[in-house]
């Protein structure tokens, strides 16, 4: 192919990526996660280059990817007070660790059936873990603070102990940022004998540097069984890869698929891929290694000082305000008082002014209790050179919608979507999904994403 054929596509490619929200720079408050140093990148893409034709699939032939995953879950494992008794995988993102940690815990439980325990807030990871892999899983609503009550959790503990193949928490939850009281849930497994995850996809790598040092929740806790943290979140690393983490070497094996029941070579499977790509490896290993504790100490300053920051401008705007009790750099903003500032509407309306906040739908728990609508952010540590604005466009959105009626379900915008694509303001396509039954809204959302990547546009609609 001629040079100038190379550079028409790669120019295409730029004008796809032109039509994207920026990656950098702060604008994005969910999704991408950026140091905000550009070194990093370069490094990152340079590493991810090296390796890009490499496969991860046997680390016996290409012994340079047994190398950097050692390292990797050496750094992680250091990171979360593991000992020589934690060993893990690099897995190619926080659903496939949690997976894992299912899997692994499933396949050791013997049960006939067995059971999941988790508050109502974890990710839906572990719902497709227990979709996917035959479990039944079990909820526990949390409280307004956002945490799950550790006596209430436990007594769900208590009645299924029998065919309990796993309790799972959160360090911190997503959608308010919230830790769940995780000491006190780990004594209470250990002592039970139930194996307890927790799930600090998004927290793994912020927490160890957080200031005024949240209580102990990872293996500092004898209860504490596998953990799970992304390095494509608060690594910086690009998407593709985290770390799922197990308390002796037994559990980490029964994660493993193996077979020789073929003609061909023997096959040993740690994750759930068979060929897979190093180059999201190489990259994380390369960035671990450049910021190092050090680094990523000053990188978690910079986030935490954005949040704090960002908080109080929050806490002093009339009508809005932060839901639950977060520790760490996520925070779900939510309408308080008479007249308040409807989360749906401030989202749109913050939109508008340059930042993409994400809308997360009021939720209705198994107790019938519920959790308000809500604006998340997640910040990261280019927040910090953009807070001031960030902090201004919140406070004048939260002018224009205040005491503005809340938008209502309308059946007719969300059929639209499929036709004309997504709408500039979002709220009434949020609240008709917010309004649908639980057991119909998957197969919605289904068929609008599915008609999103259709190939064929009149298949759509
Ligand atoms: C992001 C996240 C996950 C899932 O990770 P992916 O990398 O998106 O697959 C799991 N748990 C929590 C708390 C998360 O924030």
């Amino acid at each position: 192919m001629s040079d100038g054929a190379d550079r028409e596509i790669l120019e295409q490619l730029r004008e796809l990526r032109a039509a994207d929200p920026p990656t950098h720079g702060g604008r994005v408050l969910s999704y991408v996660y950026d140091s905000g140093r550009s070194d990093l990148d370069v490094l990152a893409r340079e590493a991810a280059a090296l390796f890009q034709p490499v496969n991860g699939l046997d680390p016996t032939t290409f012994t340079s990817v047994a190398v950097l995953e050692r390292d990797l879950v050496r750094f992680v494992r250091g990171a979360l007070h593991g000992d020589e008794d934690v060993v893990g995988s690099v897995t190619s993102g926080g659903t496939e660790s949690c997976l894992l940690a299912v899997k692994s815990a499933r396949d050791r439980s013997g049960a006939a059936r067995a059971g999941l325990v988790m508050p109502t807030t974890a990710h839906p990871a572990f719902r497709k873990a227990a979709a996917y892999l035959g479990l039944d899983l079990l909820e526990v609503p949390v409280e307004p603070g956002g945490a799950v009550d550790a006596a209430r959790f436990l007594a769900v503990v208590d009645e299924h102990r029998e065919d309990l193949a796993l309790a799972v928490v959160s360090a911190p939850s997503y959608p308010t940022g919230t830790l769940d009281p995780i000491e006190a849930i780990a004594a209470g497994c250990a002592e039970r004998g139930v194996d307890l995850h927790v799930d600090a996809c998004v927290g793994g790598l912020v927490l160890p540097w957080w200031p005024d040092a949240p209580p102990p929740w990872d293996f500092r806790l004898p209860g504490v069984t596998s953990i799970s943290a992304d390095l494509h979140k608060y690594g910086y690393t690009p998407k593709g890869a985290s770390v799922v983490l197990y308390r002796g070497r037994e559990r980490h094996l029964a994660q493993y698929f193996a077979t020789s029941s073929w003609p061909g070579y023997p096959v040993v499977n740690p994750t759930v891929l068979g060929s897979r790509s190093a180059t999201a490896l190489a990259a994380a290993w390369a960035l671990t290694r450049a910021l190092g504790h050090d680094g990523y100490a000053e990188l978690v300053r910079r986030t935490a000082e954005a949040t704090t920051r960002l908080r109080s401008v929050v806490e002093r705007i009339e009508g809005l305000s932060v839901l639950g009790t977060p520790t760490g750099p996520l925070l779900a903003l939510t309408s308080s008082g008479e007249g308040g500032v409807d989360p749906f509407l401030l989202v749109d309306a913050v939109r508008a002014r340059g930042f993409l906040l994400q809308a997360q739908p009021a939720f209705t728990q198994p107790d019938g209790s519920l959790l308000p609508r809500s604006a998340h952010a997640t910040l990261t540590p280019v927040s910090l050179d953009i807070v001031d604005e960030l902090g201004g466009a919140i406070a004048a959105a939260a002018d224009e919608v205040r005491g503005v009626a809340p938008p209502q379900p309308d059946l007719a915008l969300v059929a639209q979507v499929a036709e004309t694509g997504l709408p500039d303001r979002l709220a009434g396509v949020m609240a008709t999904l917010e309004s649908l039954p639980r057991d119909q809204s998957p197969t919605l959302l289904a068929r609008l994403l599915a008609a999103v990547i259709d190939p064929d546009a009149s298949a759509v609609g």
